[in-house]
């Protein structure tokens, strides 16, 4: 193996604590292991969080929620005692015979979705779309139409969700309007005299966020007598976004900590003079005699590209026996080379890491331009 991936289950736990003690005994976390448990490995993550005690997981779609049932059912979660499986993004026809078989709750917003569901006894979620234009069904008419459907094939009202667009803003009134629709459509719920068990909202942003109060959750769900949920999924794996116009700090971190540690190890060390040039398009020129270490990971890894470095830039940077090495000239397929002139006794073999304590998702996020949900997801180990 050229690189792979440590995973701390203890700190996993730990961070669900932080994240549940942070929403209050009121509200239930539902713990997000869609996309491979962002890329930390679904299985395992998934059990990791069912002992430390979370009652929902969220996966993207069914054969993500048929692998996560089979892993649980493998750790001895049973029956009851097994936490409830959320499908979050949409399914198909031919998804429903996997839903039945592990017992997956689905999140439906149209009546054609109802309609596939017939004759299963499902429970469901319905989500509401509130501004975020992505899925959902509008309060009004529309959810009227989904309520009915679901009434005339039988199908549960478990619960009632909507999704933030900007959760990561300080007092976005973009958050307040979509508070105040799905106000609306639980009250649409409240006079049906439906009564479904959780009504949910928020994500890792909406905890984290020092303006968002989980007490206005908490009577919303009062009012049709369900529990309030939040949905979390990056504050587990030990990450945050920025939170844009906070005046206190933010409430997670640092108490939450990476969960995932990428390694490889060194498979060469090489002297390098003044002049010489490194990788492709000799874009770094050694200003003086240098050792450099050479890594067998790259891009195909992902391992960003955008970490490369030239002279008048610098790049990325790994982890060799707790020191800082820099990545020098271009990032290729498969190899990277680092700085290790000033790490005394590098040699061929040393453990590197890559991404985890000391490097962390953020620093590969910032240069590449992205978020470190991508990073994550991007990780390639194997
Ligand atoms: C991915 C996802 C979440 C979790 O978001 P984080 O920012 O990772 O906490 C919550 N709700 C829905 C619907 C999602 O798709």
């Amino acid at each position: 193996m050229n690189s792979w991936i440590e995973i701390s289950e203890e700190r996993l736990a730990g961070n669900f604590r932080v994240v549940a003690a942070a929403v209050g005994a009121q509200t239930d976390v539902l713990a997000v292991v869609k996309a491979d448990a962002y890329g930390h490995g679904a299985e395992v993550c998934c059990v990791a969080l069912a002992r430390a005690g979370a009652k929902w997981l969220g996966v993207a779609c069914a054969s993500e929620g048929a692998q996560v049932r089979l892993a649980l059912n493998a750790a001895g979660f049973v029956a009851e005692d097994a936490p409830k499986i959320l499908v979050m993004c949409g399914f198909m026809p031919e998804d429903v015979s996997a839903i039945v078989k592990y017992g997956l709750t689905p999140v439906v917003w149209t009546a054609e979705q109802v309609g596939w569901l017939a004759g299963t006894g499902a429970g469901v979620h319905v989500e509401v779309e509130t501004g975020m234009g992505r899925q959902g069904v509008r309060p009004g008419a529309a959810l009227d139409e989904v309520l009915d459907a679901m009434g005339e094939v039988g199908i549960g009202l478990d619960g009632m969700l909507t999704h933030f667009c900007a959760a990561e803003v300080a007092c976005s009134e973009r958050t307040q309007a979509q508070e105040r629709r799905f106000e609306v459509a639980i009250a649409q719920v409240r006079e049906r005299g439906l009564t479904p068990k959780w009504v949910h909202a928020g994500s890792s942003s909406s905890v984290d966020n020092p303006a968002q109060s989980s007490p206005w959750l908490v009577e919303l769900a009062k009012t049709v007598g369900a529990r309030a949920m939040v949905r979390c999924g990056i504050a587990l794996y030990g990450y945050c976004l920025p939170i844009e116009g906070a005046n206190d700090g933010p409430k997670l971190r640092p108490a939450v900590k990476p969960v995932m540690t990428w390694k490889t190890r060194v498979v060469d060390v090489r002297e390098v003079l003044a002049g010489e040039t490194v990788g492709y398009n000799a874009t770094y020129t050694a200003q003086g005699p240098m050792r450099l270490a050479l890594l067998p990971v790259g891009y195909s890894d992902g391992l960003r590209r955008e970490l490369s470095s030239t002279n008048a830039k610098p790049g990325g940077w790994v982890m060799i026996v707790d020191k800082r090495a820099a990545i020098v000239g271009r990032i290729s397929m498969n190899l990277t080379m680092v700085d290790v002139s000033a790490i005394d006794g590098v040699h061929v073999g040393n453990e590197v890491v890559l991404l985890g304590d000391g490097v962390t998702a953020d620093d590969h996020a910032r240069p590449a331009g992205t978020i470190s949900y991508e990073i994550l997801c991007g990780v390639r180990a194997g």
